[in-house]
């Protein structure tokens, strides 16, 4: 097939929205990667139409036909992946307000949907915690989360939770890696980069102009170190 063609058939592809083309590009079927560009287009297009109402319920029909052969291959697609946006919840944040979805949560997967998005606000909580320390976060904020972390530590077994738990209970041992944590993030802020010096702090340090993430203790240490880290400096706008 010339590439006209190729290119051809896969506009028209795109301009073809069916409940099956919207599960092809949320890569929910076939060997088919997920494509968000093509899942943009094809929502678009169900959203862009010159007839409103006809448009609607072109969209209504679409999207709740893709809901009932499709919803929980797209809920097991989101919760499989790592990363808290995806082509997969952004689908979700689709169809959510569907009877569809309300049914999907009422009967056939009351918690299923949770761990991922749980699993990465936790980690976030928990890297703020270790680089911030607990004070930013109210007495009130604290005591009513901590119930909820429990439940949640209890459920899901996640170590992403049960470290932001300990964070917040104030856990010895896990204060100590989270200080440990905090201590390796700020390395770079606060001693020499050049590989093996290790001045920091007390002696007068040199910041990196450019991207104001590393410091050095002289110019010589700096230009030494220039070689490795071109790699990661870039300008500031902060
Ligand atoms: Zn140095
Ligand atoms: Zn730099």
């Amino acid at each position: 097939m010339s590439w006209v063609s190729d290119t051809q058939a896969s506009l028209q592809g795109l301009l073809n929205v069916t409940a099956d083309s919207l599960a092809e590009y949320c890569g929910l079927t076939g060997n088919q990667q997920e494509n968000s560009v093509f899942l943009e287009r094809q929502l678009g297009l169900l959203q862009r139409n010159p007839s409103q109402s006809v448009i609607n319920s072109f969209y209504l029909a679409s999207v709740s036909e893709f809901c009932a052969k499709y919803l929980p291959t797209l809920v097991d697609a989101y919760n499989a992946q790592d990363a808290a946006f995806s082509v997969p919840m952004r689908m979700l944040n689709v169809v959510a307000y569907l009877p569809y979805f309300t049914r999907f949560l009422l009967t056939t997967a009351k918690t299923s949907i949770y761990p991922t998005s749980l699993v990465e606000m936790c980690q976030f909580l928990s890297t703020l915690l270790a680089l911030e320390g607990p004070n930013p976060i109210s007495e009130e904020d604290k005591q009513a989360l901590l119930p909820k972390l429990r439940e949640w530590d209890r459920k899901y077994q996640r170590q992403q939770i049960t470290r932001c738990l300990k964070q917040l209970e104030g856990d010895p041992e896990t204060t100590l890696i989270a200080d440990g944590l905090k201590q390796h993030c700020e390395r770079s802020l606060n001693q020499c980069g050049f590989d093996g010096c290790g001045k920091s702090g007390t002696s007068k340090l040199l910041q990196c102009s450019r991207c104001k993430t590393a410091v050095y203790c002289d110019r010589d240490h700096q230009k030494k170190s220039w070689p490795f880290h071109k790699a990661t400096c870039f300008p500031a706008a902060f």
